[in-house]
């Protein structure tokens, strides 16, 4: 299994618009944040989690050249402003529409936000198709590749999809907690065993829907994964700095990671 953080960064992105701090203005390209989603391959396909306002650069950027399925953690913007450009996709497919995996909240706003996208075929050649699959987590998605277990995860008014990865073939296991403020004890126990975790960790202050670094560094050592990455970073956190004083096993992630599992 290989994932690709294809972007790691929080609604605004970083550099912010019209910010002039420390990390807005740093020429370090880790400090250079998309909104966050990521790209899995597995057993030869290509699950895409999440399109970002960023999403064709970002393809672009890491070679992204197949998709077979989109998985939608929730409705936000920054998590689906971007999947007008899956029609590139659509193409490589014949016109077969995209199945798109989300909670029935989710799909409703995909359906708000695309309507001329929902459909089996493309309304005309090179336009975007959807075909909409509502998930009830916890509910466990079988796949060519392996399994894909979903957990809800709070997130302020939202709902969250949380999401455990597990290989057929080779049994990795990786686990996707995005967007959320707490993470439960049976959800600590769904991601246990994983070879890495990836947890929401928005900044130091705290915030009423996302974990602070601390909070998902707690998280993180209740899970015991070797290696947890955090993502959908602020840009009031700085790369290098924020990363060299977090304990050893978690990492900042940053747009461009790929992890082979
Ligand atoms: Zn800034
Ligand atoms: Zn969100
Ligand atoms: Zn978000």
């Amino acid at each position: 299994m290989e994932i690709c953080f294809l972007g790691t960064g929080t609604s605004q992105g970083v550099p912010m618009i019209g910010c002039e701090c420390e990390t807005c203005r740093s020429a370090n390209p880790k400090n250079k944040r998309g909104r966050t989603s990521i790209h899995v391959k597995a057993g030869g396909y290509g699950l895409q989690v999440d399109a970002a306002p960023e999403f064709r650069l970002q393809c672009i950027e890491n070679d992204i050249d197949r998709i077979d399925w989109v998985v939608l953690t929730h409705g936000h913007a920054d998590h689906i402003a971007g999947m007008d450009d899956l029609r590139r996709f659509v193409d490589f497919r014949q016109g077969e529409g995209l199945p798109v995996y989300g909670s029935r909240p989710t799909l409703e706003r995909l359906r708000q936000m695309y309507p001329y996208a929902v459909r089996d075929r493309p309304e005309f050649p090179g336009y975007p198709a959807f075909v909409p699959h509502a998930v009830r987590a916890p509910q466990t998605l079988e796949f060519p590749w392996g399994t894909l277990h979903t957990t809800n995860l709070p997130h302020g008014r939202f709902e969250v999809l949380g999401l455990v990865f597990t290989e057929r073939e080779s049994g990795k296991k990786f686990t996707y907690y995005t967007d959320c403020k707490t993470v439960k004890a049976s959800q600590r126990a769904l991601a246990a065993g994983s070879d890495v975790v990836v947890l929401d960790g928005l900044r130091d202050r705290p915030h009423p829907t996302h974990m602070t670094i601390g909070e998902a560094v707690d998280v993180a050592a209740s899970i015991g994964a070797a290696q947890t990455y955090l993502i959908h970073m602020a840009h009031l956190v700085e790369h290098d700095r924020v990363d060299r004083g977090l304990p050893s096993g978690v990492n900042l992630a940053y747009d461009g990671l790929r992890l082979v599992l």
